[in-house]
């Protein structure tokens, strides 16, 4: 037996939301009533109010083998975060709901919530609440975040216009690297019996994949430089998912540049090593927690300065269909799917 396993029964529901909860702090004004009643309750004083909630299921979204509960504490609440600032919004209450077997401890619990206060620290959010139940099998997390946004500042997916500029920060197709290069190593792990994972100089992609961050800073540089996207996204699915989406609800058509698309270069070269195209990993590969958005072309100075944002194309008439321009010239349509052809 695991001397340091403390069994949730010793707690009790109640008991263990208290544990749970008991050096929780407030950090925003709007948080008005937090954990221990029937409802929280917030006041945005005059602004808008975004909602937004994901649910992780252990063997669908995650795997324990490989995600420290830390790590995925944290990414739980990283994912709803980005969702809020993908409206142009600030998040600034969350709730936490989790469902456990009795194969986690108290212990296991307590590093979970390491990596959810970590998250709440890092972006100033309230945990106000949640729910703790039993499941029989795994681990699920449910999230809802909640955010404000000055009166109609607030970004849609709808509302890009031909020749827009189509931007996108930080660097696509890292966390699909990494969940490959895990999923493999897993692989190997269970067919050889005591070969250790070889994780070596893969720090860049295996930490985009286990310790995702949110642009928060992205809509702090809209707000200094008084930009209002056009509409925006966050890259949950890969690019051409995400430029799909806009592009339809938009009710317009898109060119991207492949020579644009932003990858690191560790990515690059591990994709490389696996054989496999980096640009098809930006394009079809998921859970960068990027931001895609569209400005309008009178921007375009005040986001070239920002070296997070690269500009990867423009937005089109809805008849001329998306679509990519490749390095060698070559017009491909894109597709949700992944995309193949440059393999
Ligand atoms: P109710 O029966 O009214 O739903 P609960 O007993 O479920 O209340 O929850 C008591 C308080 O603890 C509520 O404020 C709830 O939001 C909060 N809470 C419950 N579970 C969690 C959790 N896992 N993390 C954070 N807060 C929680
Ligand atoms: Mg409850």
């Amino acid at each position: 037996m695991d001397p340091q396993r403390t069994e949730v029964s010793t707690l009790g529901e109640f008991g263990l939301i208290d544990h749970l909860t008991k050096n929780n702090e407030i950090k925003n004004a709007s948080t008005v009533l937090s954990v221990g009643d029937d409802a929280a309750v917030m006041d945005h004083f005059g602004k808008q109010t975004v909602i937004t909630t994901d649910m992780l299921v252990e063997g669908i979204h995650f795997d324990l083998m490989y995600s420290p509960l830390k790590h995925l504490g944290y990414k739980s609440v990283i994912v709803n975060l980005s969702d809020v600032y993908a409206m142009n919004a600030h998040p600034t209450q969350i709730t936490m709901s989790i469902a456990f077997s009795n194969r986690f401890s108290v212990e296991a619990l307590n590093e979970f919530y390491e990596g959810v206060y970590a998250a709440c620290d890092k972006y100033n959010v309230d945990l106000v609440g949640g729910d703790t139940t039993s499941s029989q099998k795994g681990f699920i997390i449910c999230v809802t975040a909640i955010g404000e946004v000055a009166p109609d500042k607030f970004v849609t997916r709808s509302g890009a216009k031909k020749d827009d500029l189509i931007c996108v920060s930080g660097e696509l197709g890292g966390a699909f690297l990494g969940l490959t290069l895990l999923e493999r190593e897993k692989k190997i792990f269970l067919e050889t019996k005591g070969v250790q994972p070889d994780l070596e100089n893969q720090d860049y992609i295996v930490g985009r994949i286990l310790k995702p961050e949110a642009r928060r800073d992205i809509i702090e540089f809209f707000e200094e430089k008084e930009i209002q996207p056009t509409s925006m996204i966050d890259i949950s699915d890969g690019l051409s998912s995400e430029a799909l989406h806009i592009c339809k609800k938009s009710e317009t058509g898109c060119v991207l540049y492949e020579e644009k698309i932003p990858i690191n270069e560790m990515a690059r070269q591990f994709a490389y090593k696996l054989e496999l195209d980096p640009t098809a990993c930006a394009l079809s590969g998921g859970e960068d927690y990027e931001l895609l958005f569209t400005i309008g072309q009178k921007d375009f100075d005040k986001v070239s300065e920002n070296p997070n944002i690269s500009i990867v194309g423009y937005i089109t008439e809805k008849e001329k269909g998306s679509v990519i321009i490749t390095k060698g010239g070559n017009t491909h349509p894109l597709t949700a799917q992944g995309w193949n052809a440059l393999k």
